[in-house]
């Protein structure tokens, strides 16, 4: 089946998945959306035989259908190789009744990087499939993750140029090092003074202005997204979780065609919209827990039907998850609409200008299958040194969040229903916040080099790499830039 892709707001249809992952955004500011969900013909069966390799095949082509079979395994052997220091990509463990599924296992060791690991492949080869030959230049707006590893995926690649805007007091000091000491002469790094969404925002206006793309064109550059607007993104996120189905069919957890219910540590809505992607496609999903921390703007949404990001930005120890738009939930709000890109228009109209939007109770129907709850920074630091004292696993705080939130969901509910929880992220990388967490008077005195070594006695998992990386690596990058001065940053940055 050849799946085409349409702007969640009405301006394009027709458009072949390469050429969707090329333009990121679609010209109206909206998201690309297939026009038809695709379905899986594998069986589950066949599927729990499978490795990560050969499941991500499985279901990326049947949404990216205009790459060829050879192109697209070129793509997921270059992306899912010894990058991963795990064989599995991504393992399943079970701690406190759960099944944790570990993303982290990357170049960066949060799970960004299982997209975009892929994402610069499909891109490349994507230009080559629509003979482009304009420079593509990478713009993403980060919450401390996604920058890092979108440069990760990029650095060097030839024919691009990335630019990363991190919040220049809103990301974790070990996710800091990373980005400013990243490698490679086409990675830019800017830290500005605002919040994520302040630079989520401005990126997408300097995408939607149609001058600079002009004057762009004139010196063969193109703009390009690596964030989780990008369908190049999210699809790659559909795999693991029908990997995780597959690897739970395989262990006799369940039998096939018995529901799973998956909790997701939630910011920008796309991680959790690939679950329900997952669902769409016949991956057996019961439930679909959302998991907020303290920015609980998701939570309202569920419980009221409303959308109202007027509300204070807090900082908390989940620092990709403090977020107040949630950009991928524009996908799910056009499929609940009907599929109606005018209604979806309407709506994102009402969030940019009022600050929030109210769907129909027809909507709200919809969206039962979701469940939304939120941690308390308190919840999140005591389930950390729960889960560590009764099963010795040691949680981030974005899976904590996850964690603190399942429990709530099962003691409100008792369902039983066997459940993946995604493991946004290494404990190493949050390293301060989990030591604190266990053992504040014993750890809080520490510097950031000692804890590491503390966290490998306490977990007893070997320091990644990532974090070996970072310990002696020189800054390469010092740009800090006001909201305002972004677009006249990326210019001179691009030399124009
Ligand atoms: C990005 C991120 C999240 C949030 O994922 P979304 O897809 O934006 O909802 C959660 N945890 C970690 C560690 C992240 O990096």
């Amino acid at each position: 089946m050849n799946i085409l892709y349409k702007s969640t707001r009405g301006a394009e249809s027709g458009v072949p998945s390469s050429q969707a992952v090329l333009n990121g955004l679609a010209s109206d500011g909206g998201l690309y959306v297939p026009e038809n969900f695709p379905k899986m013909e594998t069986s589950l069966e066949a599927l729990a035989e499978m490795n990560y390799r050969e499941v991500a095949y499985e279901v990326m082509s049947l949404f990216l259908s205009d790459y060829t079979e050879e192109e697209l395994k070129y793509c997921i052997d270059h992306a899912y190789d010894e990058k991963f220091d795990v064989p599995e990509v991504a393992p399943l463990k079970k701690a406190d009744d759960a099944y944790y599924l570990e993303l982290f296992h990357g170049k960066t060791i949060a799970f960004k990087d299982m997209a975009l690991s892929i994402l610069p492949y499909l891109m490349t080869t994507a230009a080559r499939k629509n003979n482009i030959t304009n420079k593509i230049c990478i713009l993403t707006a980060t919450s401390g993750d996604t920058g890092k590893a979108a440069m990760a995926g990029f650095a060097d690649v030839p024919g691009t140029e990335i630019i990363v805007f991190y919040p220049k007091d809103g990301v974790s000091p070990v996710q800091k090092r990373q980005m400013v000491t990243q490698k490679g002469e086409n990675t830019h790094v800017v830290a500005i003074l605002g919040n994520f969404d302040d630079a989520q925002t401005a990126v997408k206006q300097i995408f939607g202005n149609r001058e600079l793309a002009e004057e762009l064109d004139t010196k063969g550059i193109q703009f390009s997204s690596a964030n989780s607007i990008n369908i190049g993104r999210l699809i790659p996120q559909v795999a693991y979780y029908v990997y995780a189905y597959a690897n739970l069919l395989k262990q006799g957890v369940i039998k096939a065609g018995d529901p799973i219910n998956v909790t997701v540590p939630t910011g920008n809505f796309g991680n959790i919209l690939a679950a329900y992607y997952a669902k769409q496609i016949g991956l057996p999903v019961g439930k679909l827990i959302c998991a907020s921390n303290e920015n609980k703007v998701l939570v309202d949404f569920f419980r009221t039907g409303v959308y109202d990001r007027k509300r204070p930005f807090i900082l908390t120890t989940s620092p990709s998850m403090d977020i107040l738009v949630s950009s991928n939930l524009e996908r799910l709000i056009y499929f609940i609409a009907d599929r109606n890109t005018e209604k979806t228009a309407a709506f994102m109209k009402s969030l940019s200008e009022e600050g929030s939007y109210t769907i129909t109770p027809e909507m709200q129907k919809e969206i039962a299958d979701f469940y939304g709850a939120y941690a308390s920074e308190e919840e999140v630091s005591a389930v950390i040194a729960d889960i560590y004292k009764n099963d010795s696993y040691v949680l981030d705080p974005h899976t904590a969040v996850a964690a603190s939130v399942y429990r709530k969901y099962k003691t409100e509910t008792g369902d039983q229903t066997p459940t993946v929880i995604a493991s946004t992220a290494s404990p190493y990388k949050f390293a301060r916040s989990v030591l604190h967490a266990i053992d504040a008077g014993k750890f809080d005195g520490m510097t950031d080099m000692e804890q590491f070594d503390a966290l490998h006695e306490v977990s007893g998992v070997k320091v990644p790499d990532a974090i070996e990386e970072i310990k002696t690596a020189p800054v390469r990058h010092n740009t800090v830039s006001a909201v305002a001065d972004m677009e006249a940053t990326v210019k001179a940055m691009l030399g124009l």
